[in-house]
């Protein structure tokens, strides 16, 4: 609607409008239950209903398994950096890191407090503007598990694919808070996929942990309670008090992902964003430049930086006023960053595309 803005922020991040219309008109009394979710008993059978049609609607949409347990927790995918190691290893075990930005590297120095993590490729002398050439990898043969960020959300850079884990009884585990269910995933391949939920999915506050069911129940003993995935895999995630209504506001976004035809559709509309800005930055005659190398950049996160840097600063302040706001890099890498999630309509990704010409055309 017209009183909106194109949000381009990284997370928190827009909401499909649907959604967030829905959730109004069932704010003040959900469905006839004479109360909203904020102030339903999460053991009731109202609130029971919601958590467990966003389990049923988000294992539809990746397909996952029953040997998956889906987990909703809290916290951040930055707990999640050291539930993981606390969970799957002893502090004497070896694992392996592939870091490609800032938050691959924030996983790894978390799980150095916990077990032996080894960083085996990363991206740091390129700037993180690449992947590793799988094969070339170096891992450790006892790794438990080898870590990946799949979408480094400040550095634009994306797996298209997996690496392999060389160690059979070792497992991938993946932070997608910034790509989870923008695309088709098989959640086979992998052991652990977490995501904080305030960028594809929902509000923040709401973790996704999804889990191969025999990697659960071998926590260190000095796991707390709240980071051990048994004590809430037991509990259907309802060991203690969940983040019922932002649960509810993701199950609302699984839903309407289903209803536009699940993730192969989705994944369309977003290569066909990405592409539209891709385009126009590589077709700016160098005006604006993408860091990233072309095979593996992002569809969500698209870092640019103008070529006279010195204009950085009114392009963001002059597509503030054009209603396209968030725009500024993350301070650690600078120039700018459009954040284009599933909820990012196409007509968002247009008009900054035609405000780049605009502005290209003015000071080119
Ligand atoms: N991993 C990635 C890829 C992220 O983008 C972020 C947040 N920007 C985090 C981890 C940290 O997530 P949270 O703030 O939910 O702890």
């Amino acid at each position: 609607s017209t009183d909106r803005l194109f949000n381009f922020a990284a997370g928190p991040a827009t909401l499909p409008e649907n959604v967030l219309l829905k959730a109004q008109s069932e704010l003040y009394n959900w469905r006839g239950a004479g109360m909203s979710v904020m102030e339903m008993s999460h053991r009731g059978k109202e609130f029971l209903s919601i958590i467990q049609k966003a389990e049923s609607d988000l294992r539809k949409l990746l397909d996952i398994s029953d040997d998956y347990a889906v987990l909703f927790l809290q916290g951040g995918a930055t707990t999640q950096f050291a539930s993981i190691p606390l969970n799957i290893c002893k502090p004497e075990d070896p694992v392996d890191y592939i870091v490609t930005g800032s938050w691959g590297d924030k996983a790894y120095k978390e799980a150095t407090k916990y077990c032996k993590p080894k960083v085996i490729w990363t991206g740091k002398p390129e700037k993180y503007t690449g992947l590793p050439v799988f094969d070339e990898l170096d891992q450790s043969i006892n790794a438990r598990y080898l870590h990946i960020c799949a979408n480094e959300t400040i550095h634009g850079v994306e797996f298209k694919d997996y690496p392999t884990v060389k160690n059979k009884d070792a497992v991938l585990v993946a932070d997608m808070s910034s790509n989870f269910c923008s695309k088709p995933v098989d959640v086979s391949k992998f052991g652990i996929i977490y995501a904080g939920a305030q960028k594809n999915v929902g509000p923040s506050g709401v973790t996704i942990v999804i889990i191969r069911k025999d990697l659960i129940g071998h926590a260190q003993e000095s796991t707390p309670v709240m980071l051990d995935y048994k004590i809430h895999a037991d509990n259907n995630s309802l060991y203690n008090t969940p983040p019922c209504y932002g649960i509810y506001m993701c199950g609302l976004v699984f839903e309407d992902l289903l209803a536009q035809g699940g993730l192969v559709e989705v994944e369309k509309k977003n290569v066909k964003k990405a592409q539209i800005l891709y385009d126009a930055i590589d077709g700016s005659g160098g005006f604006y430049r993408s860091p990233v190398e072309k095979s593996v950049r992002s569809l969500m996160n698209v870092p640019f930086t103008l070529e006279k840097a010195e204009l950085e600063g009114e392009f963001v302040k002059e597509a503030a006023k054009e209603g396209m706001v968030q725009l500024k890099g993350h301070r650690s890498v600078g120039g700018m960053r459009a954040s284009i999630y599933n909820a990012m309509p196409l007509a968002g990704v247009e008009k900054l595309v035609a405000f780049m010409k605009e502005f290209q055309a003015k000071h080119g």
